[in-house]
C-alpha cells in the first residue's frame, strides 16, 4: 500500500502548534467547467474550523495591549466557532470562557463547547443587530457586568483580519503558486475577506474578490446594487449579516452571489457523496458560489475557497433528511429502511 498525503510534519507539544498550514484538495469529481477549484481545508484545525487562526491572533494582541490579564474572563458572541477556537486557546492559556450563541445553532456545537469548558448562553435567533437580545448586544453587556472580562468582539476587532493577512492570504499564494483567478468566501465578520483579499492585492494578484451569500443577507446586495438586499432568515450557519460589521472592508469586493439555503446544502451533500469531503453549512454556500463563477467561465481558471468547518457538526441538520424536511429543503425517507444505506 502507498498513500499519497504530503511530507509529515514535525511533532509538536500542543494541538495549538497544529492552527494553519492547512491542506489543499482540487475538486475532480463535480463538474466545475472549464475551472480548476481548490478547496483549502480549514476543518483540519484543531479546533475544527478556520476560526483558530483568528483566536491566536486576537488573544496574543489582548495580552499584549493588557485588556486581558492572568485569572480574566473571554467573552464573545460567535455562531459557534469563534468560541470553540477561543476555548481551544483560552482554556490552554489559563482563562475563563463565555459565550453567548444564537439558538438556531447546531446542538454538536452546543455541546462541544461546553464540553471543553466554556460557559454558553444562548439567545434568540429572530432579533436584529441592536436588539438587547442580540447576541453581539447581550455579549457587550455581560463583558460590562463582569470584572476581568475582555470582550473580544470579532465584529470590530482588527486582530481578526490581521491574521488573514498574516497567515491565510499568504498560505493560498504559496499552495497556489500565485496562479490564483478567484477567492470565494462569505462573510460573517468579514475578517476572513478582508484580509485574504487584502493579502492578495498587496501582492499584485489578479484574483477576482467574491462574497458567498446566503439568501436572506442583506451584503451580496451591497456589493452588486449599491444597497442592502432583503432581510430574511436563512439556515447556514456563520456566514450572512443584516448589517456590515467593521471588520469587513466591501470595496475589496468584486462581485457577490446569493445563495439559497436548499443550493448549498445539495452542494454540501454532493461534494460528500463525489468527493468525500465532509463539510458544513457555510462550506456549502461558499461551493455552491464557487461553482455557479466557474461554470460562468469561457478560459481556463483557477478558484480558490474553503472548507470552513466539518460537516461533523452538522450532522443533525444538514445531513439529516428529517430535519431538512421539516424545513422543506428535502424529502422526509417515508419508510426508515436502510436500502439508502445498503444500495
Ligand atoms: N463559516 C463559518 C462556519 C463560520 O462560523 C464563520 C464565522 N462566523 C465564517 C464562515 C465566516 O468567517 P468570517 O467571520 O471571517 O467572515
Amino acid at each position: 500500500m502507498s498513500l499519497n498525503a504530503p511530507a509529515l510534519s514535525a511533532t509538536v507539544k500542543s494541538p495549538l502548534d497544529l492552527i494553519g498550514k492547512t491542506p489543499m484538495v482540487e475538486v475532480t469529481k463535480i463538474d466545475t467547467g472549464k475551472c480548476r477549484l481548490l478547496l483549502k481545508l480549514e476543518s483540519q484545525n484543531p479546533g475544527g474550523s478556520i476560526k483558530d487562526r483568528i483566536a491566536v491572533e486576537m488573544l496574543d494582541a489582548a495580552e499584549k495591549e493588557g485588556w486581558l490579564k492572568e485569572g480574566g474572563t473571554i467573552v464573545e458572541a460567535t455562531a459557534g466557532n469563534t468560541g470553540l477556537a477561543l476555548t481551544l486557546v483560552g482554556r490552554a492559556r489559563g482563562y475563563k470562557v463565555l459565550l453567548v450563541i444564537p439558538d438556531k445553532m447546531s446542538k454538536e456545537k452546543i455541546q462541544h463547547l461546553r464540553a471543553m469548558g466554556a460557559d454558553v448562553r444562548l439567545t434568540r435567533s429572530d432579533v436584529p443587530h441592536g436588539h438587547p437580545e442580540y447576541y453581539t448586544d447581550m455579549a457587550e453587556r455581560l463583558s460590562q457586568a463582569i470584572p476581568g472580562a475582555y470582550y473580544v468582539n470579532q465584529f470590530a476587532n482588527h486582530s481578526n483580519a490581521d491574521a488573514h493577512v498574516k497567515t491565510t492570504g499568504p498560505e493560498i499564494w504559496e499552495q497556489t503558486g500565485g496562479d490564483i483567478d478567484a477567492f470565494v468566501a462569505g462573510i460573517g465578520s468579514g475578517g476572513t475577506i478582508t484580509g485574504v483579499a487584502r493579502y492578495l492585492k498587496s501582492v499584485g494578484s489578479r484574483a477576482q474578490i467574491v462574497l458567498a451569500d446566503p439568501v436572506g443577507s442583506t451584503l451580496a446586495g451591497i456589493v452588486n446594487e449599491g444597497v442592502p438586499g432583503p432581510d430574511g432568515s436563512y439556515t447556514v450557519e456563520g456566514i450572512g449579516q443584516n448589517f456590515v460589521p467593521d471588520t469587513a472592508d466591501m470595496s475589496l469586493i468584486d462581485k457577490a452571489y446569493s445563495i439559497p439555503d436548499a443550493e448549498a446544502i445539495a452542494t454540501a451533500r454532493e461534494l460528500l457523496l463525489k468527493e468525500g469531503i465532509l463539510a458544513g453549512s457555510s462550506s456549502g454556500t461558499l461551493i455552491a458560489t464557487a461553482l455557479r463563477w466557474c461554470r460562468e467561465q469561457t478560459e481556463a481558471k483557477t478558484c480558490v475557497t474553503f472548507v470552513c468547518d466539518t460537516g461533523a457538526k452538522y450532522l443533525s441538520k444538514v445531513y439529516n433528511d428529517a430535519w431538512l424536511a421539516d424545513q422543506g429543503l428535502g424529502e422526509r425517507e417515508l419508510h426508515g429502511d436502510l436500502s439508502d444505506l445498503i444500495n
